[in-house]
């Protein structure tokens, strides 16, 4: 039987030429496909937007200047000050509201305006999108609407979104929505106290299911829609 054909990519290098460039790209690799056209067009996106270079440079400086010395939170700051934004934007879940409470104190504290959105706001319910009553039992009736914060979020004119504690796919609606810049403080994992890379770094022990079985695969899917959906058809 033919094996089937793995798509490999960046994600399965073990070189890093692009990073190091001291041995050979492998075969699969997306730099050696780009043409000198492709690599200066992307190029001049850095240079030719004020926001891109601004926001660019002020990513790879502090990296720079505070590799290994700052925190997320201290990055942000950090990276807030640099573009000059003033009125920060928190799209919060509201089971991490004190993390969110914190947050805005600290950002208080260094000068900036806070304005924060919960997740649940305008309180709608989840069976009013779709959402089947048995799955609203243990989680309630009222649904995440990351719509509704980037909406808000932009109506305050804030300079620059920060998520924290959004869950998987409210926070790929936020992002879709949300105007003008975001950065992510915290990435919600209710099992690894908000840490998703503890799975990896233990999936070789505690979690080696994870590379043994694909995840799920007792449940009932029948009632799933099959196949990528992912954008409107107009
Ligand atoms: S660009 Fe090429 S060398 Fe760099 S990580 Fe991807 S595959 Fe590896």
């Amino acid at each position: 039987m033919e094996k089937e054909k793995i798509l490999r990519s960046c994600a399965d290098c073990g070189v890093m030429n692009c990073l190091n460039r001291n041995s050979k790209y492998p075969e699969f690799c997306p730099t050696t496909e780009l043409t000198e056209e492709e690599i200066e067009q992307v190029v001049n996106l850095y240079i030719n937007s004020r926001i891109n270079k601004k926001v660019a440079v002020a990513a790879a400086e502090i990296e720079g200047e505070f590799y290994g010395k700052y925190t997320r939170v201290e990055e942000i700051i950090e990276f807030a000050r640099r573009i000059g934004a003033k009125k920060i934007g928190i799209a919060t879940c509201v089971g991490l509201m004190e993390e969110s409470r914190i947050f805005a104190r600290i950002l208080r504290l260094n000068g900036f305006e806070v304005y924060g959105i919960g997740c649940k706001v305008g309180s709608c319910n989840k069976t009013d999108i779709g959402v089947r009553e048995e799955y609203t039992c243990i989680t309630g009736k009222v649904m995440c609407n990351p719509i509704m914060q980037a909406k808000l979020l932009a109506k305050a004119k804030v300079d620059l979104n920060v998520v924290v504690g959004l869950c998987v796919g409210h926070d790929s609606l936020f992002y879709k929505y949300a105007k003008g810049l975001t950065t992510t403080l915290i990435t919600k994992d209710r099992m690894l106290a908000h840490n998703p890379a503890g799975a990896l770094y233990q999936a070789r022990a505690y979690y080696k299911k994870l590379l043994h079985a694909p995840v799920g695969a007792d449940l009932d899917r029948s009632k799933l829609s099959p196949g990528a959906d992912t954008e409107d058809k107009e």
